[in-house]
């Protein structure tokens, strides 16, 4: 016996993977899409868009004002242990990440169809009887709802992928803050930090007239607040800069993908999407492409085929699985000590020719 439904689909987690499922589900559908943060939420990620992600969402209208200044940005690497430099000879666009995200918020408001629902944590899940019963909580009561279908958009935290993956992939912390300088900010490029003390690889990147600052640390590494604020102290003396005001740092979960293996795209009536479904750039720690297209596709599965959706979109996801997976080989490559120790004896002075506009 089926129960009644509610919702056709909840969608948990209002980020790009999410909004992009609310977006492009067909309006026949009733949708519910919760957030426990309040909306639009504010994420303190650095914003660097990959060209790919750029044109996708100028498919969808890319207003200006979501991307910052300047509008797109020449990585290069700082060694500092040794001083070496490396330029990438490629770009990325520098999203205002508050205002992509209010912006695809909208979109998703756009879709008639769509409730959306702030503060409203989901608490628990259980599949039975051909829906998914959900309880959310929000200012203090729970309620509980029915669905068709769960999308889990909840980010690296993800406790729907917790409930339907055995495997599940590690998690990062990170810490961002945005800061003022008292000199004008004339950098074009985002700067990425390698070296002894830095586990994985810390960042500054320019936000119109200030910068933000941040870190990444491995699952298990410590005393991360101390060193972070030793980094930013460095990072700052380097780039001459120095600080007027900040915002205190914030912490954030990243996923540190390890193995294909550790990627789900869902379970039964229960579908992941984004970082929820493991889906990462583990060389560089970068999710936005993958949130977007994944919630397309999410969605393109379900008005597709609405009595079983997963086996589509588990097969649509194909190609994004074969980019994780090189990219996953290149952080091994990137991770390893032999090959980072010979490339510091073998190449003196790396530096790539920069790319032009
Ligand atoms: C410091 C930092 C810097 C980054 N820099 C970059 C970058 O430069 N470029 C890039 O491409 N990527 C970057 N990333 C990664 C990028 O931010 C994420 O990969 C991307 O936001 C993933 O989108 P998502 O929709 O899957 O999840 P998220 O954006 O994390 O959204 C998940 C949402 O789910 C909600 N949620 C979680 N649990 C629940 C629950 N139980 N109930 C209800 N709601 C819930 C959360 O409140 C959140 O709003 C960075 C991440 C961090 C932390």
């Amino acid at each position: 016996m089926n129960l009644a439904k509610d919702y056709d689909v909840i969608i948990v987690g209002a980020g790009p993977a999410g909004c992009m499922t609310a977006i492009n589900l067909h309006c026949k559908f009733k949708v519910l899409m919760i957030d426990r943060a309040v909306l639009p939420r504010d994420k303190g990620c650095a914003g660097m868009l990959k060209p790919e992600a750029f044109t996708l969402l100028k498919k969808y209208g890319l207003p200006e004002e979501v991307l910052s200044h300047p509008r797109s940005l020449t990585p290069r690497g700082i060694d500092l242990s040794s001083g070496r430099e490396l330029v990438a000879p490629f770009r990325y666009y520098n999203a205002d990440r508050r205002e992509l995200d209010r912006w695809l918020l909208e979109l998703a408001r756009d879709n008639p169809k769509v409730e959306i629902l702030g503060k409203a944590h989901l608490v628990n899940l259980r599949e039975a009887d051909g829906v998914v019963e959900v309880g959310i909580r929000r200012n203090g009561t729970e309620t509980k709802l029915t669905c068709g279908f769960l999308v889990g958009a909840d980010g690296a935290s993800g406790a729907v992928g917790r409930a339907v993956c055995s495997i599940r992939p590690k998690t990062a912390t990170c810490l961002s803050e945005t800061v003022e300088t008292a000199e004008e900010i004339d950098l074009t490029e985002f700067i990425g930090f390698i070296g002894r003390d830095i586990p994985y690889y810390h960042w500054v990147v320019p936000k119109a007239d200030r910068i933000q600052v941040g870190a990444a640390f491995p699952p298990g590494e410590t005393g991360y607040p101390q060193r972070y604020m030793l980094f930013k102290e460095v990072a700052l003396g380097k780039l001459r800069l120095s600080e007027l005001s900040s915002t205190p740092p914030k912490g954030w979960l990243i996923t540190m993908l390890h193995s294909m293996s550790e990627i789900c795209p869902g379970r039964g009536r229960i579908l992941l999407a984004g970082e929820a479904a493991g889906l990462i750039d583990p060389s560089i720690l970068e999710g936005i492409t993958y949130a977007l297209k994944s919630g397309e596709l999410c969605a393109g599965a379900i008005n597709a085929d609405p009595s079983n959706p997963l086996p589509a979109y588990s097969s649509s996801l194909k190609p994004i699985y074969r980019k994780v997976f090189k990219q996953l080989l290149l952080f091994k490559v990137y991770r390893s000590k032999l090959l980072r120790l010979a490339a510091q004896r073998v190449i003196p002075q790396v530096k790539i020719a920069r790319t032009r506009d």
